[in-house]
């Protein structure tokens, strides 16, 4: 029944390698570790020192590449993307790295992100005769580059990085070289890592463990890393500022074997799940998760209010991005898909069910009548993180806010929407506490703006408009 719900997210997943001689093939592993950040599309280019060789496609990872279109990939670098696209931007030629080809050879470009000021750009760019041939704002970067081609490369690509807003997570690699950045207040993670002499770049430290590679640091904010055979060299493009790193990717895009700063995502999620128990308790006899994203935040509701952690909701995870949908029909009959109620489980129970986040409200409703219709006497929805009020514009596609619940109605009437005997989402401060423990202050702290408004840039009127995202 929740197969076909589609989450806002507008996550991608970044990773590379430089110098190995099995890059892609360790690409193609890293970007499967990092397959929950993006399922619509993905991509490797690979250079072998004389030329850039590309192959993408639409799906899963597994989808896209073969062992034999991985062979054609060989060289000694490589970088890769994840995509996770919405309806009608999902073409062929933004499906990332984009690759580009010129006299003076290859440039190719893997984005995380968003850039607020994409479309100003653009018209400035078509103003003085680019042709851009996708939708997507990774392009517009490509294009500044280019532009400033009298310059030496790097020189080009700090130039272009101190054009754009927003946030971006880049890669950027030629047949003899890889760019890593990372935009001047690090809204998207982008690690360092290495295995044995090779230098590896992922959006999350679980590509690291899952091929063997150890994690060495963060990309700093406005940090331009310049890799090669020569060696690894740190460059600043912008001015050292405080890091506001998107407080959603701990409530909810990451993995929970992923660590963000240094701070491991589980972890966090258990003290998100433990606050909120402070903060709203409840008299209950079970507690449960949704899987899979509020599992940890769950299991810290129960260890600290004493109420038994239970497996009340139980997710198929055979159902992939091609699987037939039931009709109307069936589904008013009762075919769920996706997530299945434990009768066994919550049959007679009072459930505090457990949920990372709320969106547009449709999970939650869809979870509480199916618990309901499982015999739950009672449901009582808790939230790990706060009312989602505002549009993000650094990558993830809620900036339509008509479509969030939380921005139109108040607590109490979200509750009776969803069916609820009881609602409560986690404070704001409750969320900074669980992620930083007292480590930085709110003002100081990571980006919030879905929750607070407070937006850590400028917001260009324009955002508004319904750009291709990465
Ligand atoms: P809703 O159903 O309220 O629109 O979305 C919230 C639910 O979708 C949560 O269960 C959350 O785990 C999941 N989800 C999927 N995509 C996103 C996303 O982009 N952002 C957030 N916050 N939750 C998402
Ligand atoms: Fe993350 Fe929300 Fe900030 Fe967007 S507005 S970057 S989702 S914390
Ligand atoms: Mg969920």
């Amino acid at each position: 029944m929740l197969g076909e719900i589609k989450g806002l997210n507008e996550e991608c997943g970044i990773f590379g390698v430089w110098g190995h001689s099995e890059s892609a093939q360790l690409t193609y592993y890293g970007l499967h570790a990092l397959q929950h950040r993006g399922q619509e599309g993905a991509g490797i280019v690979t250079t072998d020192g004389e030329q850039l060789k590309l192959a993408k496609g639409h799906g899963l990872i597994n989808e896209v590449f073969s062992q034999h279109r991985l062979e054609d990939l060989n060289g000694h670098g490589s970088i890769g993307h994840v995509r996770y696209a919405t309806a009608g931007d999902g073409g062929y030629e933004n499906i990332q790295p984009l690759h580009f080809r010129s006299q003076t050879g290859g440039l190719a470009l893997a984005h995380n992100g968003n850039l607020v000021n994409a479309q100003a750009l653009k018209n400035q760019l078509e103003a003085q005769g680019s042709i851009l041939q996708t939708t997507s704002d990774t392009e517009v970067v490509a294009h500044l580059i280019k532009r400033a081609r009298h310059l030496p490369l790097e020189q080009a690509i700090m130039e272009a990085l101190s054009m754009i807003k927003g946030a971006y997570a880049f890669l950027v690699m030629t047949e003899d070289r890889m760019f890593v950045a990372n935009d001047p207040r690090g809204l998207r993670p982008l690690s360092l890592g290495h295995l044995g002499d090779s230098w590896v770049v992922s959006s999350e430290t679980c590509a690291f463990d899952v091929i063997g590679a150890t994690y060495e640091r963060e990309i700093k904010p406005g940090e331009l890393l310049v890799i090669s055979d020569e060696g690894i060299e740190s460059k600043r493009f912008s001015a050292p500022i405080q890091r506001t790193l998107c407080s959603m990717e701990y409530v909810y895009f990451s993995r929970p074997d992923s660590n963000l700063d240094g701070k491991n995502v589980h972890a966090s999620r258990k003290r998100m799940g433990k606050s909120l128990a402070e903060e709203a308790p409840v008299e209950a006899d079970v507690v449960t998760g949704v899987p899979d994203s509020s599992i940890s935040a769950a299991i810290g509701y129960a260890e600290a209010s004493g109420i038994p952690y239970e497996l009340g909701l139980i997710k198929n995870r055979y159902v992939g991005r091609t699987f037939i949908q039931p009709s109307q029909e069936l589904r008013e009959q009762g075919v769920k898909m996706k997530l299945s109620a434990v009768r066994g489980i919550v049959e007679g129970k009072r459930v505090v069910m457990v949920d990372d986040s709320i969106v547009r409200g449709t999970t939650s409703r869809r979870i509480v009548k199916m618990l309901k219709e499982a015999g739950a006497k009672e449901v009582h929805v808790r939230i790990a993180s706060p009312p989602i009020e505002n549009p993000c514009y650094y990558g993830i596609d809620t900036s339509n806010s008509g479509e969030l619940i939380a921005a139109n109605h108040s607590v109490e009437e979200i509750e009776t929407q969803i069916g609820a005997d009881s609602l409560s989402f986690l404070s704001v401060e409750g969320l900074n506490d669980s992620i930083y423990q007292g480590e930085e202050s709110l003002e100081h702290g990571g980006c919030m703006a879905c929750f607070t408004g407070k937006y850590p840039t400028e917001i260009y009127p324009n955002t508004m408009h319904p750009y291709e995202k990465a």
